[in-house]
């Protein structure tokens, strides 16, 4: 059998109709005013949905595209090189919600997707608490304690992306505290907003402004069993289900680490080609253009380790003995994709130097690309989970 590293046709399509969607509507300036007011871009979220471009694997049945995990990120793809924070904003619209579209009901699929897919709501995912985010396996402060036919929840989540924005929280909540081990006690709910939720945004952000982030308080939210993601049979099986989602999320985020990376380091590449010092083209010093060959190569690796992460992704639904890979790959695309994207923004804001770190797209670029590092676990977190698959979790229990 052969191996085919071409895309068909219609790959090809999907991703030239994304670029110029993106050229179009992602301009430098629009990435640059939600960035300064800070507000989530929602004209240009529905005109991205318009387009199919939100929950574009999603059975059409609930509003998606029936597109392959591997296609979808090849559009996402497309979409954030043009302007990668503007995009992964309005990507990350609907937060947490690839959970209902993965394990829901068919109620829950049908009463959030669609609407989702139209662009006419957003979503969040809830895992993170103050305590501390990257360590999920104690018991979670966020309690889920039933009450005659009703569970009610309280507990505080932080960082939450959409958190005041959001029409639906799915959200990781302790519902038995006495688990023979803690996260064996954790269960998905899917929250819809109304009384005793309150989001607080964090004003103070280092990047991504276009993305809200806030922390959400549940004070006696009352749902059902049948708002439990998937129903009742998936009590405390949250934590699992929470894994197949990350392993997800991790690797688009090394989709959009790729997607940053290759954008900076075009700026930086047309600037060498333009830029003169000492009576040259900058490009000419050898030390800068064996630093831009060098980033070539590593996003060079970076694409291909995408693809076959994704690929595998979705092969591992199907085959479970599959996912122990899966999961290791999806670690090693997102802590090698963020930190290739910190790297290349590093080395185009060099190249770039003053006019770099004033009112650049790259400086805006770089503030981003350092979040990548700590969303959805830090390179630590994703060190820890591909040595426990590589030694051995023996040898590595006392990580
Ligand atoms: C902009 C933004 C958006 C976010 N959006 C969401 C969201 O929508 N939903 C959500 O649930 N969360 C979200 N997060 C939270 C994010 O996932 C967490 O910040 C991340 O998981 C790290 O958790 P923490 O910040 O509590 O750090 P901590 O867990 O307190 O870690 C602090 C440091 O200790 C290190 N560390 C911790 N444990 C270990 C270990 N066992 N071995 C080695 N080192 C270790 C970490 O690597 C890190 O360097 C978001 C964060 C940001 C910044």
């Amino acid at each position: 059998m052969t191996l085919n590293f071409e895309l068909t046709e219609e790959q090809r399509l999907m991703q030239q109709t994304a670029r110029e969607f993106a050229l179009k509507e992602f301009t430098s300036q629009v990435a640059a005013e939600y960035e300064e007011k800070g507000e989530f871009p929602w004209e240009l979220y529905r005109k991205c949905a318009k387009q199919g471009y939100i929950g574009m694997w999603w059975p059409s049945e609930y509003g998606g595209q029936d597109l392959s995990i591997v296609d979808s990120m090849l559009v996402a793809y497309e979409l954030m090189k043009v302007q990668p924070c503007l995009a992964a904003a309005i990507l990350a619209g609907t937060f947490g919600s690839d959970i209902i579209a993965l394990f829901g009901t068919h109620d829950q699929k049908a009463k959030w997707l669609p609407r989702l897919a139209k662009g006419e709501i957003t979503s969040s995912g809830c895992f993170t608490e103050p305590a501390g985010g990257s360590d999920l396996l104690r018991v979670l402060n966020t309690r889920a304690v039933k009450d005659g036919e009703y569970w009610v929840i309280n507990g505080t989540k932080t960082f939450i992306t959409n958190g005041t924005t959001a029409s639906v929280f799915i959200t990781l909540a302790q519902t038995d505290p006495k688990a023979e081990r803690p996260h064996k006690g954790q269960t998905l709910f899917v929250i819809e907003r109304g009384p005793g939720i309150q989001a607080n945004l964090f004003r103070r952000k280092m990047g991504w402004h276009a993305s809200p982030t806030a922390e959400v308080r549940f004070t006696n939210v009352r749902v059902r069993d049948e708002d439990i993601v998937g129903g009742i049979s998936n009590l405390n099986r949250g934590f699992y289900m929470s894994l197949q989602y990350i392993d997800l999320v991790r690797c688009a985020i090394g989709f959009q680490s790729a997607a940053v990376a290759e954008a900076a380091l075009e700026c930086a590449i047309s600037y060498c080609k333009e830029r003169e010092a000492f009576g040259r083209k900058i490009g000419g010093f050898q030390a800068l253009a064996f630093r831009i060959v060098e980033m070539a190569t590593r996003i060079e690796l970076l694409k291909s380790l995408c693809l076959r992460s994704a690929w595998l992704v979705e092969k591992a639904r199907k085959e479970p003995a599959l996912l122990k890979e899966s999961i290791k790959l999806a670690s090693m695309t997102k802590w090698y994709g963020a930190k290739t994207a910190v790297e290349a923004c590093d080395l185009a804001l060099d190249i770039l130097a003053g006019y770099g770190y004033v009112e650049s797209d790259v400086e805006r670029w770089y503030r981003f690309a350092k979040m990548l590092e700590i969303g959805e676990g830090t390179k630590e977190i994703q060190k820890n989970t591909i040595a426990r698959i590589i030694l051995g979790r023996e040898l590595t229990r006392t990580f």
